[in-house]
């Protein structure tokens, strides 16, 4: 039956009342006495694996016992963890013993009375259903009108699906909502991105700048041991942050900028590299192109100015200039991850570029290295049918976008709204490891997206508020029970690592490649089946297949973890070569001007918070990854809930005690969760701060549910980056209400 109209489900108690024997076996292992119980026991194997609690994918070694996973660390033979594991990775036995998982595949039932409800199904029913509902809408209403937002390494399955099922429209959250900003940024200046792993020879350089960066309470691995190491070896750094955070606390000079003025203070650098004339001068001669368009137009770009917008003191503003410049080429401003603020930032990636350009690091020891893979070739499948794009509206298209926004899919699915058409709209989304409604910008949009879809199918592991909106919910075995494609991304040292089962997966749930296969073989296009896009029986023979092809030993890499080579990574060579169309780093961008934009990064000052309201500020804590471990009991013993930074001298004004809670009510009346608050002298009395990823509203989630508050629900207007799309959700402000 089609179900239009999808109510909000909680997936009740009854849905797991078939598997309580399983639920027992969790139970110990959720259990805070449970490290002294095992801690001298000694395991029956250790399996290497990767990690999927972040993007970063280090290497992980599990320790087995009785068929139990007793304990993870690091892998020593990958070079991402060199042995170990960030506080984020260690929780990971909190995911698979968490024993609030899917355990079966659900779907949402319509009674006579049109009550809805979720009832456990088998997997082939579950399938059957799944498969039909797709084949029809693809035969009604064509396979453009089908998209897939992935998140994690097992999306790759269900691309290859969609793949074959002729569509293109594959989106990941982490585009417009995270990194696509500076992987533009540095794409138009450089032409290329720095890369994932961030190409970063941190352990070498002798000053890094963070700004809006936060190492230390971002807790990428391997960066944050690179970061130790550089404080060993006696680096400095500079810290522009309104919070003293973390890494302010490790810095040479702590920049308490306002938020919102980054490319102000960015310029300001540059001009003073330049018209004090202490840029790489050889360096940009040989490598570059539009220096003289970018000295004309930060000529008035002075401290002095950008004092005005920033607050930072023109004498700081010359002195740091000259500290970051004097280090050159050992010397880095950090490109951050997390880019998407105010809606200008791929100008301020780009600003960031210019700088780096200007410090000549690129290729350099201490500088932005070359990173290289090494590159695993695929079994060559069977060819695919024509790619169908949805048809986005003008407003929708950006000139410098490499990815679809993840929020265009959203807007296309409203008919009426966004200047979709009724019988135009997208009818059905696959969501794989995204709980969408707190991924992305302006939740009430997504929440009215997700209930105008003709169906929705997720893929995860928890039930997430994405489960409650959706029509067929598939629970996936979690990244230690499960084969999935092997990794090989570029970084300093080349490698390929391989994601094996630890165990095998509780309840009834199954890895992602086996869910993807099993929808292919229940699908047709041209009258045959999708199976042939999944050609082997299982992964480890996919694998076994591929090792093969690449010419490296699968019993290598699965004793090991991980395989590598040595390459260099360096290039001293005076004259380099760029993938931008002029083969120079492009400090003045022709194809920005070319498209409408400006060809170098100007500052616009932001919309003020009004009288009475702070602007909304929110970030990471080291123990958590958002969705990924809001549940998970480990993370939650270290820190429990969210709180709010507020300035100490505000909380006086405002008669707010440190500790007590209080409610957020922003521009648009929309109210938070209760909030504790940490009065602070460590933020500006302009903002206020808060970490991403609590206020969950599923009640099945035990231990997230309605903890701390949602940053989420706040973040009710964006502001697109006009050149990719990009959106800036630093533009919400909030005000405070006594709880
Ligand atoms: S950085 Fe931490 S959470 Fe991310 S992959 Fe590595 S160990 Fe896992």
């Amino acid at each position: 039956m089609m179900i239009t109209r999808r109510d909000f489900l909680k997936i009740g108690a009854a849905v797991f009342a078939g598997t309580a024997a399983s639920k027992v076996a969790t139970d110990t292992f959720d259990s805070p006495l449970y490290a002294d119980s095992v801690k001298d026991l000694k395991p029956d194997k250790k399996v290497p694996t990767f990690c999927e609690i972040c993007f970063w994918k280090c290497g992980m070694l599990a320790s087995v016992k009785n068929g139990k996973i007793i304990k993870v660390e690091g892998n020593p033979d990958h070079p991402l963890s060199n042995g170990r594991l960030c506080p984020r990775g260690t929780s990971a036995r909190g995911i698979i013993y968490d024993k609030d998982r899917l355990q079966t595949p659900l779907i949402r039932t319509k009674s006579a009375s049109g009550k809805q409800k979720f009832e456990v199904v088998s997997w082939d029913k579950a399938l059957d259903e799944a498969a039909g509902r797709l084949q029809q809408i693809m035969e009604k209403h064509g396979a453009d009108k089908i998209a897939l937002f992935s998140h994690g390494h097992g999306g790759s399955f269900f691309k290859t699906l969609l793949k074959g099922m002729g569509s293109k429209n594959v989106t990941a959250p982490s585009y417009a909502q995270c990194r696509g900003p500076r992987q533009e940024g540095f794409g138009l200046t450089f032409g290329r991105d720095v890369g994932s792993p961030e190409g970063l020879d941190l352990p070498y350089t002798r000053c890094v700048v963070m700004i809006g960066s936060h190492l230390g309470e971002n807790m990428h691995n391997t960066q944050v041991q690179e970061l130790s190491k550089a404080i060993d070896n006696g680096a400095s750094f500079i810290t522009v942050d309104p919070r003293y955070s973390t890494m302010a606390g490790k810095s040479d000079y702590w920049l308490p900028i306002k938020p919102g003025t980054d490319i102000a203070l960015l310029l300001a650098w540059i001009n003073v590299m330049i018209t004090e004339g202490i840029y790489q001068k050889e360096f940009i001669a040989n490598n570059a192109s539009g220096f003289d368009k970018l000295a004309a137009h930060v000529k008035d770009k002075t401290p002095e100015w950008a004092y005005l917008h920033t607050s930072i003191e023109p004498d700081l503003i010359r002195k740091t200039a000259r500290f970051i410049a004097k280090n050159a080429p050992a010397s880095i401003i950090h490109p951050g991850r997390h880019v998407v603020w105010y809606g200008d930032d791929t100008q301020r990636s780009r600003a960031i570029a210019i700088l780096n350009a200007l410090l000549g690091n690129w290729g350099k020891r201490g500088g932005i290295y070359m990173p290289s893979g090494m590159g695993v070739k695929e079994d060559a499948l069977p060819d695919f049918p024509e790619q169908k794009k949805f048809k986005l509206k003008p407003k929708q298209i950006f000139p410098f976008a490499s990815a679809v926004p993840a929020q265009c899919y959203v807007n296309s699915a409203i008919a009426g709204e966004h200047e979709i058409q009724e019988g135009e709209q997208m009818r059905a989304w696959l969501v794989y490891g995204c709980n969408l409604p707190t991924t992305l910008p302006d939740p009430r949009q997504v929440r009215k997206a997700l209930q105008a879809l003709d169906f929705v199918l997720t893929i995860d592991i928890l039930p997430a508020e994405i489960t409650a909106y959706s029509d067929i919910v598939l629970p996936e075995a979690t990244f230690l029970e499960r084969y999935d494609d092997y990794d090989d991304k570029p970084f300093r040292t080349p490698y390929i690592a391989i994601r094996q089962p630890v165990v095998e997966p509780l309840y009834q749930s199954k890895p992602g490649w086996w869910i993807a296969k099993n929808l292919a073989k229940r699908i047709k296009v041209n009258g045959e089946s999708l199976e042939k896009y999944f050609p082997y029986k299982d992964m480890k023979e996919k694998l076994e297949k591929e090792a093969k092809i690449n010419n490296f030993s699968f019993v290598e890499i699965e004793k090991k973890g991980a395989i590598t080579r040595k390459v260099e990574i360096y290039d001293n060579s005076p004259t380099m070569k760029f993938s931008t169309k002029s083969g120079k780093i492009e400090l003045y961008s022709q194809a920005l001007t070319d498209a409408g934009f400006a060809g170098l990064p100007e500052y616009i000052p932001q919309e003020e918070p009004p009288e009475g309201y702070f602007r909304l500020l929110f970030g990471r804590h080291p123990v958590h990854t958002f969705s990924r471990t809001s549940n998970n009991s480990v993370s939650l013993e270290i820190f429990p809930e969210n709180e709010l930074w507020l300035n100490t001298e505000i909380a006086r004004i405002l008669g707010i005690k440190h500790g007590s809670y209080v409610v957020l009510q922003n521009q648009d009346g929309v109210k938070s969760g209760r909030i504790k608050v940490k009065v602070t002298q460590r933020i500006r009395q302009d903002c206020v701060y808060m970490v991403h990823g609590f206020g969950n509203k599923s009640e099945k989630l035990t231990k997230a549910f309605n903890r701390g508050a949602s940053d989420s629900d706040m973040v009710t207007r964006y502001k697109e980056d006009p050149i990719m799309g990009g959106t800036g959700m630093n533009v919400n402000f909030v005000s405070l209400i006594k709880a």
